[in-house]
């Protein structure tokens, strides 16, 4: 199958199952696994941090990320369609009792810092306290400018909130625009990385941050549930990628661009591609019957009337240039 439904789809190949087959292992609630504690040295060290927590799901470093910046009844300024306000079953507020102030993002994925001024609440009795604002980048596939990220930065410093990234993309926004992962989150207090997206590993994400937040996020992972033992095997498979799976994402933002101007040239809608991701309206009346054609062509898509097609390190060129063709014998149908 060619599966352009999400980057979480990728498999591990080989080399990265043979590192995984002979990592050395130990118990991590003890902190004893010699490769979790590699990966999460490697991993603050790529991003200048002290000190990284390796965690088996993104959500739950995002939820672990707010349960250690905000105290209950505090509250975190976030975008209306963040993953972790919207996709995140609103666990920050569930588990964390941490009230979400979201806000619209502006077209280029931004929180625009004048509207998040304006949510910023008074030291006032009645109302939660804001300490935290939380952006992401990639946000939907855009990269959020370099500028805005020093802005965003100063401007939380002035205002007295921390500020969280989530990064479950963030490798591809590095490869974008051409620099280190340390350029882009001396920017922010913490961040995280999912290992488990265009880099290809099974399972695994990573939050970073300064040596005292980390020691307040491995308790909170703990009673989340999150304290793995010989987790060292899944580690493994995110040092792998952390070393051979960044520079490749370039091939897959080259795949996207690729992949619009072919279906533009179809006359498809491409509404847009950023990064690894496009977004193309097939309309009401089309979206299910392409979804069907496809999948009898051994392609998996979302069959939606706008719907996001993505790629990653399982489809190549070839395989694309499959899809487009499947895709104009639809139109010709
Ligand atoms: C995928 C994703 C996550 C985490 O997802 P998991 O499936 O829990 O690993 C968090 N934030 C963003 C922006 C994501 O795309």
């Amino acid at each position: 199958m060619i599966d352009l439904r999400s980057d979480t789809v990728t498999r591990p190949g080989r080399a990265m199952l043979e590192a995984m087959m002979t990592a050395p292992v130990g118990d991590d609630v003890y902190g004893d696994d010699p490769t979790v504690n590699e990966l999460q040295r490697y991993a603050a060290e790529l991003g200048g941090k002290e000190a990284a927590l390796f965690l088996p799901t993104g959500t739950q470093a995002n939820l672990v990320a707010l349960l250690s910046h905000c105290e209950r009844g505090e509250e975190y300024i976030v975008g209306q369609v963040a993953h972790n306000y919207l996709y995140e079953a609103g666990g920050a507020a569930v588990l964390g009792s941490i009230q979400p102030q979201p806000i619209d993002a502006a077209p280029d994925g931004t929180l625009p810092l004048d509207k998040v001024a304006a949510k910023i609440k008074a030291d006032d009795i009645h109302f939660a306290r804001t300490r935290l604002l939380s952006l992401e980048n990639t946000h939907n596939g855009k990269v959020l400018p370099r500028e805005y990220l020093k802005q965003a930065w100063e401007f939380t410093r002035e205002r007295g909130l921390s500020l969280h990234v989530d990064g479950a993309r963030i490798f591809n926004a590095v490869v974008d625009y051409g620099c280190e992962l340390r350029e882009v989150t001396q920017y922010c207090d913490s961040f995280t990385i999912c290992l488990s997206k265009g880099l290809g590993t099974p399972v695994g994400s990573l939050l970073v941050g300064s040596a005292d937040y980390i020691k307040r996020a491995t308790r909170w992972r703990k009673m989340a549930g999150g304290g793995m033992r010989q987790a060292g095997i899944l580690a493994a498979a995110g040092l792998y990628a952390l070393k051979n799976n960044v520079q490749r994402l370039q091939q897959d933002h080259d795949n996207a661009a690729w992949m619009a101007t072919q279906l533009r040239e179809m006359g498809v809608d491409v509404m847009r591609h950023d990064t690894n991701m496009l977004f193309v309206r097939v309309g009401d009346t089309h979206a299910a019957a392409l979804g069907e054609f496809m999948r009898e062509r051994g392609v998996l898509i979302n069959a939606a009337p706008a719907l996001r097609l993505v790629t990653h390190l399982d489809v190549s060129r070839e395989q694309l240039a499959q899809v487009v063709s499947h895709w104009q014998a639809f139109l010709q149908r």
